[in-house]
């Protein structure tokens, strides 16, 4: 996997000699050579991963680090730190300006190929989302007070460890900053993962369990996939470590474990995760917005498009027949003339839940607009759609609707039924019947059903 990496020292040759390396790997490099520059770099092209020196003149890499983090532009590019000293402080200060990962000094081949490859990765399952969020932003959706809120809260960590004593040691540390518990058993701990688990600190070293199995069944459900998962790992078994990566293991802290470490690096990946959920539920939330008529909360004209352009090619394929209901309610303009536009809207909130009630599950009603709806129904022929349509009809005569004021108004319907063609029939043409059998309704006295055939 290839990526676009802005290389960041103020030593040339360091630069030269990483950017040489990295290209050997087909990366594309682009470098910067003091703070300043690395930040408009950054914004102006927007690499994948950044790899930040940190010991630079005028501006640190820490500074730098803070600075890119805080800026909705650039937070979500991963930062390696690259710092001169195997000093603990150095990997710590790193690690609380956000920076993703750190490396010392000189930089050895195969663990940063490692750690590319794991944040690679993690970038590009962000970034279809963050386009989303971008256009979200830009639409007044979400603002960024929001998303600090939502990214520094206390998380949820589920510790997996066959050694009790080491776990409880785990769970103290962590419980200063977040609830933690802890459990030995890994199918226990599957099934935890799936619900409100920020995080999970694996033992790789367990022998009660294959830890690299775990992680496999983990990634391979949808409701665990995003989980972080932070590993423990001797120093020494580099071979072991190499595979958690690869396998996707997000994280890694060496033991024995450093407390400020473990802290700082669950800090991050919890931090990440809350970032991924916020992404998807912007993401969610934009989508059924798109689809979804905000008066009846019915689907809406797109959604309805989308669909039967769906459905139709199935049935000209030789699948089964499907119909349309076109409903447009009788003498709706008297009702906004007599009682008010907000009477009006009552009452084409109360007649979406009546057609919701009497469809079946695969039936889709939409608003088309205004007091104009349709349910468009898969595999569905002209019968069925018939007796589905005068349901319908029969049970908004029925009742009269009830509006603000203790009004009772009586309401009716003129419901026009097409069904599917085979060959040569187009959405268009449906719907076009559907409406002949409207406006034939209308002109026989209102409260009908007519059905259209194919011509
Ligand atoms: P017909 O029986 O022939 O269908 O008569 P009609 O009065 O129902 O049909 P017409 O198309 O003349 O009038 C539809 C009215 O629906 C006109 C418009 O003001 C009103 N309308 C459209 N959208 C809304 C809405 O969202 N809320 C309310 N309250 N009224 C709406
Ligand atoms: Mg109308
Ligand atoms: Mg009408």
């Amino acid at each position: 996997m290839t990526a676009r990496i802005l290389i960041v020292d103020d030593t040339p040759a360091n630069v030269r000699l990483l950017k040489a390396r990295l290209e050997a790997d087909s990366h594309e490099v682009m470098t910067a050579s003091d703070g300043f520059e690395a930040m408009a770099r950054a914004r102006a092209d927007q690499p994948d991963i950044i790899l930040l020196d940190v010991m630079m003149p005028e501006i640190d890499g820490y500074e730098v680090c803070r600075q890119l983090k805080a800026d909705p532009d650039t937070r979500h590019i991963p930062i390696i730190l690259v710092t001169a000293l195997d000093g603990r402080d150095d990997r710590l200060s790193g690690l609380e300006a956000g920076a993703d990962d750190f490396m010392t000094k000189p930089v050895d081949d195969v663990m940063l190929a490692a750690r590319l490859n794991a944040l690679v990765r993690l970038k590009q399952m962000a970034d279809d989302l963050r386009v989303r969020e971008t256009s979200s932003r830009r639409a007044g959706l979400i603002d960024n007070d929001q998303y600090q809120r939502q990214i520094s809260a206390t998380g949820n960590v589920l510790i997996l460890d066959d050694n009790e004593r080491q776990a409880d040691r785990l769970m103290l540390a962590l419980g200063q900053d977040h609830r933690a518990a802890f459990v030995t058993d890994p199918a226990q701990a599957l099934k935890i993962a799936s619900g409100r688990v920020d995080l999970v600190v694996l033992n790789l070293a367990a022998k009660a369990f294959d830890a690299m199995r775990w992680v496999a069944q983990l990634r391979n459900h949808e409701a665990t996939r995003h989980r972080p998962v932070l590993a423990l790992v001797n120093p020494d078994e580099r071979n072991l470590l190499l595979k958690a990566l690869e396998i996707g293991v997000t994280d890694i802290v060496p033991r024995p474990v450093d407390t400020q470490e473990l802290l700082a690096r669950a800090r991050t990946q919890i931090r990440r995760k809350r970032y991924g959920d916020f992404l998807r539920t912007t993401l969610d939330r934009s989508l059924e917005m798109a689809i979804t008529d905000p008066l009846t909360q019915l689907n809406n004209r797109r959604f309805f498009d989308t669909q039967i352009r769906l459905h139709l090619p199935r049935h000209i394929k030789g699948g089964p027949p499907l119909s349309l209901l076109l409903l447009d309610i009788d003498h709706f303009k008297k009702v906004n003339d007599a009682y008010g536009h907000d009477a009006g809207d009552e009452v084409l909130r109360e007649f979406a839940r009546r057609l919701g009630l009497n469809v079946r599950a695969i039936d889709i009603p939409c608003r088309l607009g205004g007091e104009e709806f349709v349910v468009l129904m898969p595999e569905t022929g002209a019968e069925d759609a018939l007796n589905i349509a005068e349901r319908v009809r029969a049970q908004v005569a029925a009742e009269p609707f009830m509006v603000s004021g203790g009004r009772a108004l009586d309401i009716t319907v003129s419901v026009g039924v097409s069904t599917s063609g085979g060959l040569g029939d187009s959405p268009e043409a449906l719907l076009k019947r559907a409406d002949e059998g409207v406006y034939e309704a209308k002109s026989a006295g209102r409260n009908r059903v007519i059905l259209r055939s194919a011509a």
